[in-house]
């Protein structure tokens, strides 16, 4: 069954776009296991898009309030690395907002019970949402792809069921999900602290060109922070000179402060990365620094012509080099 044959029905789709992190210092463990942030977050243009759409008979109401009891489903496997099933960040996104919407059951089935072939499903009276997720952020990056996900399935959901919650409120239900995905529902250039997941906008003028490095091995969030609590200590580096950069759009001084308390614990587990990242610099870049918990490697350049020299001098040295400009904005909400 193709997509658009599925209903007819209402169907929203959402474009969201990855995050870098220009700073990053880790400030401690705190007692409920998360550590305490200062990072500076940026959205890049690299994007995924999320659809989400509604199977069920015309006219019935599909605003969580009124249907109590909802069905989910994941339309088709997103690639590799991306969990096909509760786990997928798109669906606790969708939990999320449903609970906050009063939904006291909701669901999750597979999308093959969906296919007309199968007799045991009654299309004409069971509604379901479907959500399909196009990637194209790297997976396992540091570049909070699965965050993304999620904000972009909170957006269109909202819209989809009608829960008519202003941005501010979907970042609440945000925080619920992971520490980045409040983040991800605005977008833009934002200082965090705690968490993560508490903001506060920054003034960003003009563009950046950046070179965006990835590995073909995700490296766990979770393994980084590990490696970080055995190897380093605390410092009390600031992120003015990373503000004070986008303020005055001065790539060469942003290329100076970027900084990420993370790359000792990354590096300490894969050694070839630091010395990936002193390539990009050789390579003309004006700062290298590794994207949130990597692997992914990101190369400050002055222009969209150096960005795209860097690229294709170091493209032997990863497993995929691409452009990319910032900030992008938040995500963005068409018809399907
Ligand atoms: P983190 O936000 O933990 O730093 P990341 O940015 O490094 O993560 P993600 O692409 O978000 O990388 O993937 C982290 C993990 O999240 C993956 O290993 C995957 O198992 C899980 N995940 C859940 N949902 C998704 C999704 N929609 N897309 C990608 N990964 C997902």
């Amino acid at each position: 069954m193709r997509w658009g044959r599925t209903s007819g029905g209402p169907c929203v789709s959402v474009r969201v776009p990855a995050k870098l992190n220009l700073f990053l210092s880790v400030r401690g463990r705190r007692p409920d296991g998360y550590h305490e942030l200062v990072t500076v977050f940026q959205s890049v243009s690299l994007y995924d898009r999320v659809r989400a759409g509604l199977i069920g008979p015309p006219g019935q109401g599909h605003h969580p309030a009124a249907r109590r009891r909802m069905r989910v489903a994941l339309w088709h496997d997103a690639g590799p690395g991306v969990p096909s099933g509760t786990e997928n960040l798109a669906v606790r996104a969708a939990r999320a907002l449903g609970s906050a919407a009063g939904v006291i059951d909701l669901a999750f089935v597979d999308a093959r019970a969906l296919r007309p072939a199968d007799p045991e499903v009654d299309h004409a009276s069971s509604p379901y949402t479907v959500i399909d997720l196009r990637k194209s952020i790297p997976v396992g990056a540091g570049m909070a792809g699965g965050s993304a996900d999620a904000a972009a399935a909170l957006v269109a959901l909202n819209e989809l069921w009608a829960c008519e919650l202003s941005r501010d409120d979907l970042r609440a239900v945000a925080a619920h999900i992971g520490s980045d995905v409040p983040f991800c529902v605005v977008g833009g250039t934002a200082l965090a602290t705690g968490r993560g997941t508490a903001l506060a906008q920054v003034l960003c003028r003009g563009t950046f060109h950046w070179v965006v490095c990835t590995a073909d091995q995700p490296l766990p969030t979770a393994d980084v922070y590990r490696s970080w609590d055995h190897n380093c200590t605390v410092n009390e580096v600031q992120p003015d000179a990373v503000v004070q950069a986008l303020r005055t759009t001065d790539p060469e001084a942003l290329g100076a402060a970027l900084h990420n308390d993370l790359e000792p614990a990354a590096f300490a587990l894969r050694p070839q990365l630091r010395e990936q990242r002193d390539a990009l610099l050789d390579a003309g870049a004006l700062g290298a620094v590794l994207s949130g918990s990597g692997p992914t490697l990101l190369a400050l350049t002055e222009s969209a012509e150096a960005a795209t020299g860097v690229c294709k001098l170091m493209e032997s040295d990863f497993h995929s080099v691409r452009v990319a400009t910032s900030p992008a904005g938040g995500p963005e909400l068409h018809p399907c």
